[in-house]
């Protein structure tokens, strides 16, 4: 039998950004895994850093870990929860990767004298590493996800390679625009004009998109689909109606509503095999929207400059795992971003956290806010709080332990004070030596490594598992030299790298505290809608536990 051809769903973003390209993606995702297809969704970004890595969270949103360590957009952690999937490097790429290999392939003569140019030597190193993802993940369809709007100078390679691969492959490739339909308040009228800009655009490309979701404040009328249809030239059933909704994750249902799986299957050649269905999606969904009971979790962190807009970017990956659990366990998470700078004055702020059913204290980097983070640690600890530390909040609970427990008061992280007496957490010797050398991209433990349980512990009956392999992304390390110092202080290293050396997760046994946990990596990352979290599960039922009394 012949081979069936590989398919491409490009999806591009017009009017302005922020109107949902990665959910919508994400969502066309999950439609076409409904109807049994195997996809492979690829994130290409404009920008020239290499990886997201150095990117401030504030202004660009969280940084996603994949296994490979490969630090992404957090578009990739939206992918992967929608589609329960594990991506793999070659589901992302920035111009700055491309525009880096192929000046290395330059100086190593790889084009043998030749002229190198954009085009055809830029948009071919995108073709190339589209379908060689597209082949190795053995998918039917891959769906890429184009960064930036059309129009902005910094994507036009990418478009124009989308539109090259279309004009090869014409029935194997289509477009879908994300558009945006504004409704000002002083008309009162959702208005197509911008979206018919945005298509205008992209027919100045040479490309015609056969989809447009068009997103907005509600849904579209019919009047409005037939003039963006007629205007910008597609069939008015391929005109989808995309109005804000409640829970992002009811949007895949949504666009259901509007046939888009059938209209994408259409326009690709491809037929339908309805032998799936989004049942277990549909009733998650259920849940999100009827869970009334609410436990209240604080959330002690640092990006907030910006205000609310940003936070819940900064973090995404970590409010969406508390969710989970909570739906999990038929209550909704009431979130609160407390700024640990706000405790660092006065000693009666801190009483606050009283109120709250638990409280996390997510990862981070350097040293503001590090003693009201501290401050919250312990009282959280005395107070029999539930506690779940991230990272830097594993990293802290350790420090605070030493600190006030074992009377090491002057314990620090080497991050924050080099000179500490009690370098508890301290820099490994390898990532000495790649500070010394300025090499800080890419470069913290970063991806999955493998951690081993101790039986009898509260993340051994957790996971229900001897070992786990976590998304790790820092630099510095629980210092072996104080490990035995601390156990025997009560503090339970219940995960520890194979060979024993790294401290990967810490907790208070149960008769001490309801839960006191903090893990070196970031279980986060790997928290499914239909797959919540085991820690996040945990401290959720300890939350509730709280809550109750
Ligand atoms: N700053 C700490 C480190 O580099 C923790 C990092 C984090 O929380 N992701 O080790």
């Amino acid at each position: 039998m012949k081979k069936k051809n590989h398919k491409y769903i490009f999806v591009t973003g017009g009017v302005m950004s922020g109107v949902g390209k990665g959910i919508a993606s994400s969502s066309i995702g999950k439609i076409l895994q409904s109807k049994n297809y195997k996809v492979n969704p690829i994130k290409v970004d404009p920008y020239l850093n290499v990886d997201a890595g150095m990117m401030n969270p504030t202004e660009h949103g969280e940084v996603f870990v994949i296994d490979s360590g490969l630090e992404c957009d957090q578009d990739l952690g939206n992918y992967e929860r929608f589609m329960d999937i594990d991506l793999k490097p070659d589901n992302y790429m920035t111009s700055g990767m491309i525009y880096q290999y192929v000046i290395d392939k330059e100086r190593n003569l790889g084009y043998k004298g030749k002229c190198v140019e954009a085009i055809p030597h830029i948009t071919g190193e995108i073709t190339r590493r589209i379908q060689k993802s597209a082949e190795a993940s053995g998918a039917d369809i891959s769906i890429i996800e184009i960064g930036g709007t059309v129009g902005d100078y910094q994507n036009v390679m990418f478009i124009e390679t989308a539109r090259i691969l279309k004009l090869k492959n014409p029935d194997d490739v289509i477009f879908v625009l994300v558009s945006y339909l504004p409704i000002p308040s002083t008309l009162g009228e959702m208005k197509t004009r911008p979206t018919q800009n945005a298509v205008r655009n992209l027919n100045s490309y040479g490309v015609q998109p056969e989809i447009i979701i068009a997103r907005g404040a509600v849904p579209l009328d019919e009047r409005r689909k037939e003039k963006i249809a007629v205007s910008c030239n597609i069939a008015v059933e391929n005109v989808i109606s995309a109005p804000d909704v409640e829970s992002i994750y009811d949007v895949p249902l949504n666009f259901e509503k509007d046939n888009l799986g059938e209209i994408i299957l259409k326009s690709l050649r491809l037929k339908t095999k309805n032998e799936k269905d989004m049942k277990e999606w549909s009733s998650f969904v259920a849940k999100v929207k009827s869970t009334k009971e609410e436990a209240s979790i604080a959330v002690i962190g640092k990006y907030f400059d910006t205000g609310d807009f940003v936070l819940s970017d900064a973090y995404i990956s970590v409010i969406e795992a508390v969710k989970y659990s909570a739906y999990e366990l038929g209550v909704k998470a009431k979130l609160t971003w407390l700024n640990s700078k706000d405790f660092e004055n006065g000693e009666k702020e801190v009483l606050m956290l009283g109120d709250f059913d638990g409280v996390i204290v997510p990862g981070g980097f350097g040293e503001s806010g590090i003693e009201g983070k501290l401050k919250a640690i312990k009282f959280a600890r005395e107070n029999k709080i539930p506690y779940l530390g991230l990272c830097y909040g594993m990293q802290l609970a350790v420090i605070e332990y030493a600190r006030n427990v074992i009377g090491l008061k002057d314990a620090n992280t080497t991050e924050i004070d080099e000179n500490s007496k009690d370098p508890v957490i301290d820099i490994m010797d390898g990532q000495k030596k790649n500070i010394e050398d300025g090499k800080y991209g890419g470069t913290m433990r970063l991806g999955a490594y493998r951690a081993i349980l101790e039986k009898g512990t509260i993340a051994r009956s957790a996971y229900g598992k001897d070992e786990v392999w976590e998304r790790h992304r820092h630099r510095y390390e629980v210092n072996p030299d104080y490990v035995k110092k601390i156990e025997s202080a009560g503090l339970v290293f219940s995960g520890k790298s194979p060979d024993g050396t790294l401290m990967e997760i810490a907790e208070l046994p149960r008769n001490v505290h309801p839960f006191f946990l903090g893990a070196q990596f970031h279980p986060e990352f790997k928290a499914r809608p239909l797959h919540p979290h085991p820690l996040f599960t945990e401290f959720m039922k300890a939350a509730i536990e709280r809550k109750k009394k």
